[in-house]
């Protein structure tokens, strides 16, 4: 039987988290939950949610804590992610949704996925999208800097914050983080 997992990943935007998550939900078979993948979904699809997320996402803005951990709490309640656990990426990005997440689910472990800053600034500027302009770069990341770091030192006094280094190969970070949760894990169910 397996043991359910509850996750979260932190990580810089460009630090490669999406794409380490999405692996990390297959190899655990549990739900990938991605505030940022929700949201534009929601925004294409023109929901009311959809159309209000729209106009943050738009101003590079960060919804409001209560509008973002409804949508999260909604989507914790499915039965998918009651029964197998959950990996959510994109959340909780601020200490406020840290606080409400608490209150929803029992977490597992903590990740922050960790790649210098200079590092993803050289990523996403090659990447060359249209939003990747240096002003915007340096906007969410210091916003990043101010709303998100805060979290690692609430999960850290929490005994449940794990860092690992995040500069390498996908294959070979990939390896890193399976090793840091099998750790969790192993201790957990021993
Ligand atoms: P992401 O793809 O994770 O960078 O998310 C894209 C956008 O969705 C962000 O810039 C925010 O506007 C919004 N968003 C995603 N997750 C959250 C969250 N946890 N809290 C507030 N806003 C969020």
């Amino acid at each position: 039987m397996t043991v359910p997992t509850s996750l979260v990943v932190l990580g810089r935007q460009g630090s490669g988290k999406g794409t380490q998550c999405a692996r990390l939900a297959e190899h655990y078979d549990i739900p990938h939950i991605s505030t940022g993948d929700m949201l534009r979904a929601a925004a294409e699809a023109g929901t009311p949610m959809g159309r209000e997320a729209k106009a943050f996402m738009d101003r590079g803005e960060l919804l409001p804590d209560e509008v973002i951990t409804g949508v999260v709490a909604e989507r914790l309640a499915q039965p998918d992610a009651a029964e197998r656990g959950f990996l959510l990426d994109g959340f909780p990005r601020t200490v406020g949704q840290a606080r409400a997440l608490g209150e929803l689910a029992a977490l597992d472990l903590v990740v922050d996925l960790d790649v210098p800053r200079e590092l993803v600034v050289e990523r996403m500027e090659a990447r060359g999208r249209a939003d990747d302009t240096p002003e915007a770069i340096a906007r969410r990341l210091d916003l990043y800097e101010e709303q998100t770091r805060p979290l690692t030192r609430h999960y850290e006094e929490q005994g449940l914050l794990v860092v690992v280094d995040g500069v390498g190969s996908m294959d070979e970070v990939e390896r890193r983080l399976v090793a840091a949760i099998d750790e969790r894990r192993q201790a957990r169910s021993a």
